[in-house]
């Protein structure tokens, strides 16, 4: 059997500085893992050849249209086609239309296959999944499931060519087995990349001494990087012992953690938060999370809210974004937030005028 895996997005992948990193489709791996035991030719990159069955993974829901528009072209050179991953789910209305990996498939652990797959030195993969905090805006509960339930070890995944390890779990501290993985990663010397934002809620004395203990490191292995979420100006999330709400306010929340992080010998400025934006907050409570963060010294990594359908430019309500969003993205991707006071930001202006000459348009007609 001759199958092509292509897995779209996987160069597409940038982070919040614009630069583009190679990101392991693990899916993918257990695909190509799956076909190897199989003894099949396995077509990657794939780039168009004639094959039995290609197979496409979309992480992104913007990939979708393009995906629609190509599907002749791949149907006219491949006997068989099977579309899937969380780009080509559906969550826009119950039940979710989630695609699942044929059982067969799903049933190989993806390492060692990834990793021969990207001709990678590191390891990846997930220790452990869910999150009990369900944001609506994310789809990890939707996808993964609102308990946070372990996968495999740290010891699993590592991977033989190199000491460094990249974690994709999607809440890695409400784990209990969080503290069995820092064993791990002490005793086999790894550097670790938390790759999702970390829960900054959950921090107390036992993980920052947990997380303080070990190398932590960016995507990349190089820079010390720690990253958390600052999403929204009140978190709420439901106690998984009492099953009641929580709610936090986390203007004072996050300058506590930083405090306690930094008390445990992690410095401010080895923390990246994740802020969202344009999703349910006005301009003057993004400027109050800039201006916290901007304060403790901490990294922000602007991230712009497209809903989960990969439609941009409307809010958690379908509703257009304020006309400050972009800009904002802009200002501090540029670092001009350091310097300059965002209602001087020639592109805010630039922005306002844009808005108010849509708005002149829709009154017109
Ligand atoms: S805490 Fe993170 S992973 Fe969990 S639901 Fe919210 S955004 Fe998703």
């Amino acid at each position: 059997m001759r199958v092509g895996i292509l897995d779209i997005d996987t160069k597409k992948e940038t982070d919040g500085f614009g630069r583009k990193a190679k990101y392991p489709n693990i899916a993918c791996g257990k695909i190509y893992g799956y076909h190897k035991l199989q003894g099949d030719e396995i077509i990657y990159p794939y780039n168009g050849e004639k094959v039995d069955r290609l197979y496409i993974s979309v992480i992104f829901t913007a990939t979708r249209p393009m995906i629609l528009r190509m599907l002749p072209y791949w149907e006219a050179r491949a006997a068989e086609i099977l579309i899937g991953g969380t780009g080509w789910d559906d969550y826009s209305r119950h039940p979710y239309t989630i695609t699942e990996l044929p059982e067969e498939i799903a049933a190989i652990p993806h390492y060692p296959w990834t990793y021969e797959m990207y001709d990678i030195d590191y390891g990846i993969g997930f220790t452990t999944r869910g999150c009990h905090v369900g944001c609506a805006f994310c789809v990890v509960p939707k996808k993964e499931g609102m308990e946070e339930y372990r996968e495999t070890t740290v010891t699993d995944l590592i991977n033989p060519r190199g000491k460094h390890l990249i974690l994709m779990n999607n809440n890695s501290f409400a784990h209990k087995d969080f503290f069995q993985d820092i064993e791990e990663i002490k005793e086999h010397g790894l550097s670790i990349h938390w790759d999702q934002a970390n829960d900054i809620t959950l921090v107390d004395d036992k993980i920052a001494s947990g997380i303080s203990g070990v190398n932590y490191r960016g995507f990349d292995g190089k820079k010390k990087q720690l990253f958390f979420a600052f999403d929204l100006i009140t978190k709420k999330k439901i106690d998984p012992e009492t099953g009641g709400t929580v709610t936090y306010d986390m203007l004072k929340v996050v300058p506590e953690k930083v405090k306690l992080l930094n008390e445990y010998a992690i410095p401010s400025h080895h923390l990246v938060f994740y802020m969202l934006i344009g999703y349910n907050t006005t301009e003057e409570e993004d400027l109050a999370r800039v201006e916290c963060l901007r304060s403790l010294g901490c990294e922000i990594y602007p991230m712009l809210y497209r809903d989960l359908n990969g439609r941009l430019g409307v809010d958690g309500r379908g509703k257009p974004q304020p006309f400050h969003v972009r800009a904002l993205r802009d200002w501090i991707n540029s670092g001009v937030y350091r310097k300059q006071a965002f209602k001087d930001f020639d592109r805010r202006a630039k922005h306002l005028r844009q808005r108010e000459h849509e708005e002149l348009q829709i009154s017109l007609f």
